[in-house]
């Protein structure tokens, strides 16, 4: 016959492909296979041709000895064989040596798959099940090594999209087979275990984490899941459960969560879970679903959810994975307004409660975090109180045209554009990162319990960036180059003309009148007083972030009651001072007073019942103080000035303090939803007289710190805010102290202090400071200092490369300004390595981009509420005219000048990691392959970092990261980089918090930092040459 003939003459595909066919059409009918076997059709003789196959297959060595086609006659006897002998006592020896066998064909097992999915019969079908978990399932027929063969064949996305069709078809057989009257119970039950067993196999293929086909597979399939999971949840559970691998495993991916989470699907699930006590596939499964808001909208939907979710973390979470699973899935859920309602009651507030607190005592070690977070869960459930972040209106002195667009703005933007959610970007980033990695333990939720690993982006670039309204397209004009601005910016450069006239005094001319708001037309204290450096302010340590779960539990719980015991007063309202016209009066006392008093024993009558709070002053921002225990305070901060956003940089001044009492501060209103205050950042303080006794300047202080979710919520976005809350002892009475965020560095201390200060190491130094432009509205100077050395024998102006260095486009990020005027002060050195940097770069600094935002204590924004490091691509000259002149900058020495531009430097903050790093620009990492053409083949990006890494080591290499993003478009690393071809374009971003050994940041450690970046781009000189 026509089959058999194949057989012994074709190759091994064909071979499979008739294998098929048999089982496929003929398995019923035995006379074909016995034809096969045995030409006579005699029983007696098959089963002598079996026990001799059988002999055969035992003694059957390698299977790839022996020639191919030998082979592939062997193979087919053998399964024919196998398939046919079905009764026999022998079946499980041969079926052991067959599977062993089939396991080194790695097509075989696929081709079980599609008769899985294509035969209608089911007697086949339950055989073929048969084999193909006897090599897929952990038995004792098939050895660990031959099963991983087989699960690496089936990794192909294409044969599980076939696995889920077999599944499908299956079902639907199946339930034609159930629906049938006649069909008897026996029947049922079978094809019921047939789907369970088939599942199993899945489970065991697909169960393992690090998937990435997963996501390949099609709508179609999941949705098929999604509704098959729902359908049997109800009639056959046991197929409902075994699902629930599958499921975990598939919404691993965000989009699989979409598609399966509907409302049928959350009630079977929490329906199920229980019924089968899967509780641990449960939380996985409902964790992964929480990470993607729409799946969060049903969740959020279902009050059953909540219930199962309290349920089981007070009940059957007894491993610590689960229980913090549990609490990021609550955290989630309680962001909802939805998760808000179901909070405010009480039972279930009161059983969370109950959770926390025996969770808290369990995990010692996670404390802090689960902590934080159940404070922020409760809180939810409290009498929240909305509050507006009302925009403080800022110098509409402006002109109309700017006025009108920061109106326009103000009306169309909400308070929450800045404030995009940072955990579940982490989340995502865990989860792209997890997919690559399959080890089954990686499955860890620590999305915000270590952040020194995360992987985000550049978080002070990480708005996205927003299609600008049509209006502020009208306002918008191309930024091509106007030949008659041309000789404008020859001026800047005028090094080449007149290299004998040194400009230095024209820093002199910046002492002039700093135009600021009459809301804050001063300074305080500290930046009065000449700096005192902190060298060293010791090592982050866990105790700071210690405090008394108890109290804090008991207050909240005297919260949820309402029983609070002492009123809250209001003790110092900027927008009242304002409506009372009596905003001038402004309580900023001066050193000497105050040291009189202490000398005189005079202190003691300066303590008050209540502590008195001032910020009116240059870079100060507080808004609003309420007085809500003894000893305690709640402060509200202002957003950036004319926006409802920011919130972050603080500033501000206490007196009237008993020495030796604890206070507690809670700044109420920050946005940011996570943060290195709860990793050991602390804010900043200066105490007066510990300056005039002690020579103690700025230092880092607070105990007892933590941030967490608060009871306010902000009534336009509904987003909870977060507070900081700090204990400090102060030292002294009468004293008065100051606190901000970081070591404050205002505009007035670079225009009046740092630039007045230079001197000249030597003849040899050529330093001019000049105005670039005046900021928006024309109000301050943007300062452009020029450093290089003068013209030598060795080297001509003409000869050296530019480098350009910014900071404070984010006016928040103080610390960028520290490091900068590192830079500039190492560079008026008379340090060899000073000098050469000077002999070979022309340096071009701008220290503040911003100087509006530095001076009313902004934390990202300036006046016209934009984020001015979102505005590099299309600059407005008369909105952004900073931006706008920076750039213009750039543009002309690069089309006027010979002078190659070796480096464009942008000096940032980092809030959520330590060390300091840079960003870069890789073309073969940029979303747009029309980067291409950028590549560069000497990494040019790398040499930096390294050479930074070599003089500093606070540098993490580990963290630099030269990728371009489509949401960092219009930052000024990517335009500098793209636009102008500026090879090492950087970002450099420094923690508020620590650098190597956990060593507090100090303003000596920034002065370092941009001490090291000068080294290191004098050593790329040396050894390039
Ligand atoms: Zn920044």
């Amino acid at each position: 016959m026509c089959c058999a003939a194949c057989v012994f003459i074709g190759p091994t595909h064909i071979i499979l492909a008739l294998f098929r066919v048999l089982l496929l059409h003929d398995f019923g009918n035995s006379s074909s296979w016995q034809q096969i076997l045995s030409p006579r059709l005699d029983e007696n003789k098959i089963k002598a041709d079996c026990e001799q196959l059988y002999v055969v297959l035992k003694n059957c060595d390698a299977p790839d000895q022996g020639a191919r086609d030998g082979e592939s006659i062997k193979t087919l006897y053998r399964l024919v064989f196998l398939l046919s002998y079905r009764h026999g006592s022998k079946l499980m020896a041969i079926t052991t040596t067959t599977a062993s066998y089939l396991c080194h064909h790695p097509m075989l097992p696929v081709i079980l798959v599609e008769i899985l999915r294509d035969s209608k019969n089911i007697k086949v079908c339950a055989y073929v099940l048969d084999i193909l978990s006897k090599l897929v399932l952990k038995n004792a027929i098939v050895g660990e090594t031959e099963r991983k063969a087989i699960r690496r064949v089936f990794h192909e996305p294409h044969h599980f999209r076939t696995l889920l069709q077999a599944l499908r078809n299956m079902d639907t057989r199946y339930q034609v087979l159930v629906d049938v009257t006649d069909s008897t119970d026996e029947e049922t039950t079978q094809a019921h275990d047939m789907q369970v067993r088939f599942l199993k196999i899945i489970n065991c293929l697909y169960s393992r984490k690090g998937q990435s086909q997963i996501s390949l597979i099609t709508e179609f399939n999941v949705e098929f899941i999604g509704r098959h999971f729902v359908k049997h949840a109800m009639s056959n559970m046991e197929i409902s459960r075994c699902m629930l691998p599958l499921i975990k495993t598939f919404c691993r991916n965000k989009k699989n969560c979409e598609l399966i989470c509907d409302q049928a699907f959350v009630l079977a699930f929490v329906t199920l879970v229980p019924a089968v006590k899967r509780y641990p596939a449960g939380i996985s499964i409902l964790r992964f679903l929480s990470r993607s808001p729409e799946a969060m909208a049903e969740l959020c939907q279902s009050e059953a959810v909540h219930h199962f979710v309290v349920q089981t973390a007070i009940h059957h979470a007894e491993k610590s994975t689960h229980r913090k699973y549990l609490m990021s899935t609550m955290y989630r859920l309680a962001k909802s307004s939805y998760g808000m309602q179901l909070l405010k009651n009480t039972s279930l507030w009161l059983s969370l409660l109950e959770f926390f607190m025996k969770s808290d005592r369990l995990e010692e070690l996670r404390q802090r975090m689960s902590f934080t977070r159940a404070y922020t869960i409760l809180h939810r459930g409290v009498t929240n109180k909305f509050v507006m972040a009302t925009p403080l209106l800022i110098d509409f002195d402006l002109p109309g045209d700017i006025q009108a667009y920061i109106c326009d703005r103000a009306n169309h933007h909400s308070s929450d554009d800045s404030d995009n959610d940072e955990e579940e970007e982490e989340d995502e980033l865990r989860n792209a990162r997890s997919r690559t990695v399959s080890a089954e333990n990686e499955d860890d939720d620590n999305d915000d319990s270590d952040n020194d690993n995360d992987e985000e982006g550049e978080e002070d670039e990480r708005m996205e960036t927003k299609e600008e309204d049509d209006k502020d397209n009208e306002m918008q004009t191309e930024n091509h180059h106007d030949v008659n601005d041309e000789k404008n910016f020859q001026q800047f450069f005028a090094e080449f003309n007149d290299f004998h006239e040194n400009n230095q005094q024209g820093c002199e001319l910046f002492k002039s009148k700093i135009h600021r708001h009459a809301l804050i037309d001063r300074l305080a204290l500290p930046d009065l007083l000449p700096h005192l450096e902190n060298d060293n302010d010791g090592y982050l340590t866990a105790d700071i972030n210690h405090y008394s779960t108890d109290q804090l539990y008991s207050k909240i719980v005297s919260m949820k009651n309402n029983l609070a015991t002492f009123q809250p007063v209001v003790i110092y309202d900027l927008d009242e001072l304002i409506t009372q016209n009596q905003h001038q009066d402004v309580n900023i006392p001066n050193i000497e007073d105050i040291h009189m008093n202490y000398l005189n024993a005079e202190c003691d009558m300066m303590s008050t019942e209540v502590l008195h709070f001032e910020s009116r002053f240059e870079c100060g921002n507080l808004r609003k103080v309420e007085q809500i225990g003894e000893y305690e305070y709640n402060l509200f901060i202002s957003p950036d000035a004319n926006m409802a956003c920011g919130l972050q940089w603080f500033y501000f001044q206490v007196s009237g303090m008993r020495a030796l009492a604890t206070y507690a501060f809670n700044i109420v209103n920050l946005q940011k939803c996570n943060s290195q205050f709860s990793y050991g950042l602390q804010p900043v303080m200066f105490s007066v007289l510990s300056y005039a006794l002690n020579s103690r300047g700025w230092r880092k202080c607070g105990s007892e710190l933590m941030y967490y979710g608060n009871e306010y919520i902000c009534s336009e976005s509904n987003k909870q805010y977060r507070t900081l809350r700090f204990c400090i002892t102060f030292e002294y009475n009468g004293d008065v102290c100051y606190f901000a965020y970081h070591y404050p560095y205002t505009y007035t201390r670079l225009m009046h202090v740092a630039l007045a200060s230079f001197t000249l190491p030597n003849d040899n130094v050529y330093v001019r400071v000049e105005e670039l432009t005046k900021s928006v509205g024309g109000f301050n100077t943007v300062p452009l200092i020029t450093i290089t050395a003068r013209n030598t024998e060795k080297t001509q102006f003409e000869e050296r490369k530019l480098v350009f260095l910014t900071s404070r486009v984010h006016p928040g990020e103080s610390n960028a300004s520290w490091i900068i005027e590192g830079a500039m002060r190492f560079l008026l050195t008379d340090e060899e390595t000073a000098q050469c940097a000077r002999e070979n770069y022309i340096f071009k600094i701008i220290p503040i981009l911003n100087p509006e935002g530095v001076i009313y204590g902004n934390t990202r924004c300036g006046l016209t509420g934009n984020d001015l490091n979102r505005c590099w691509k299309k600059p407005h000259p008369r909105l952004h005219p900073e931006i706008y002149n920076a750039k213009r900058l750039v543009q002309y020495a690069k089309e006027y000048l010979q002078n190659e531009i070796f480096a464009f430097v942008d000096i940032h903050g980092h809030s959520r990691k330590k060390y300091f790093f840079l960003y870069g620009c890789n073309a073969r990492q940029s979303w747009d392959e029309s980067d291409a053409i950028l590549s560069d083949t000497l990494d040019a990006f790398n040499a930096l970092p390294k050479a930074m890494s070599a003089v500093n080591p606070n540098m993490k290499l580990s963290y630099c990261r030269n990728t371009v993003e489509r949401k960092r478009e219009t930052t000024c690393r990517v335009v500098m980089w793209r636009e102008f071809a500026i090879h090492r374009s950087h970002t450099l971003e420094c923690s508020f918090c620590s650098g190597e050994n956990k060593k507090k940041i100090t303003t000596g450690m920034l002065r370092e930092i941009g001490e090291g970046l000068i080294r290191a781009l004098a050593n790329l000189t040396t050894s390039s040459e």
